[in-house]
């Protein structure tokens, strides 16, 4: 079959601006993405610059948007994407510095993220010098081991085109793996770091990491995972904690979140430096009739059902 690649190109190293070059290949029926690269650059253009490795689908060092998604080019069928016809864009991934073509700056997008959670485990001495855990406290850490950081889970991710400096599920995950390890000495270190800003609260919870995840993984479960565990060990920093407690009270009291108390004690009640960075923020809700205002909104009909779901669970937790 006859295939038009269209494919991202720039070379910083040229001009570096921004391109396209348009390829056509002959491909045989359940050629992959990766074998149309291959040819290109073997028979036609040797100047173009893209990655691979493994060629099975496990180092995810060959990742690049196809048809805008970002799949993996040495286990996606070309086959995949020609029911509407025989073109295919190949880009880099979104939002991360291209050092050419289609190789794109992996430091950026997630080594150094995973750098940064200290991706190590730090195990405690025993007399015999071996540390063997029972099997069955091993059996979720299995699945998230066998993680092979292809930063598919990144990639997908709506927070990082927001803001490229969250911390991003792939390094999350690393963290989750190392912070519930039993063997782990340092797992309360490992919190602390993914806690601070940019890291487990600014997840919003899209569970875009989890569809995007080829082996189940299921980042988002791990980061929620690691706020529990982060507020359960008393880790989180005191305005997570207010956050909890204002949310909580709020639902108890009144059947629905009072948005504007939300905000007020989160930042807390005496902290005149962060209230006074709400101001901007409510002056601009405030003009446009979108400002809650604290504190006075009624309850809602049923109000006291769910304080008696809220009593009942409390006192369960006792
Ligand atoms: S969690 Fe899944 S998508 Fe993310 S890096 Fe690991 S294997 Fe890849």
């Amino acid at each position: 079959m006859q295939i038009t690649f269209k494919v991202y190109r720039k070379d910083p190293e040229k001009d570096g601006k921004p391109g396209r070059s348009n390829y056509t290949v002959d491909l045989p029926d359940g050629a992959t993405v990766l074998d149309g690269l291959l040819k290109i650059r073997d028979e036609i253009d040797s100047t173009l610059a893209f990655r691979a490795s493994c060629l099975r689908g496990t180092c995810g060092d060959c990742m690049v948007r196809v048809n805008n998604s970002a799949r993996l080019t040495c286990t996606a069928k070309v086959s995949a994407y020609t029911q509407k016809g025989p073109e295919i864009s190949l880009d880099p991934l979104r939002n991360v510095p291209v050092n050419k073509d289609l190789v794109f700056d992996w430091d950026a997008f997630m080594w150094n993220k995973i750098k940064a959670v200290k991706p190590w485990l730090e195990g405690s001495e025993t007399a015999d010098g071996e540390n063997i855990v029972p099997d069955a406290a091993m059996a979720d850490l299995r699945k998230v081991m066998s993680c092979y950081q292809c930063g598919m889970c990144d990639e997908g991710c709506t927070v990082l085109p927001v803001d490229f400096n969250f911390l991003g599920p792939a390094a999350l995950t690393k963290a989750y793996r190392l912070a519930f390890d039993p063997r782990n000495k340092a797992s309360r270190e490992q919190i602390k770091i993914v806690e601070k800003p940019k890291g487990i609260w600014d997840c919003v919870h899209c569970y875009e990491a989890d569809e995007h995840c080829p082996r189940n993984i299921e980042p988002t479960k791990r980061i929620v995972a690691l706020r529990d565990k982060a507020f359960n060990s008393g880790i989180s920093h005191e305005a997570v904690a207010r956050h909890h407690a204002s949310f909580a009270a709020s639902v108890k009291e009144s059947g629905w979140l009072d948005e504007g108390r939300l905000a007020v004690e989160s930042e807390g009640l005496t902290n005149v430096k962060g209230l006074m960075k709400l101001l901007p923020t409510a002056a601009k809700a405030l003009s446009r009739g979108k400002a809650p205002i604290p504190y006075m909104h009624s309850k809602r009909p049923d109000a006291d059902k769910i304080k008696k779901i809220f009593e009942k669970a409390e006192q369960e937790e006792k």
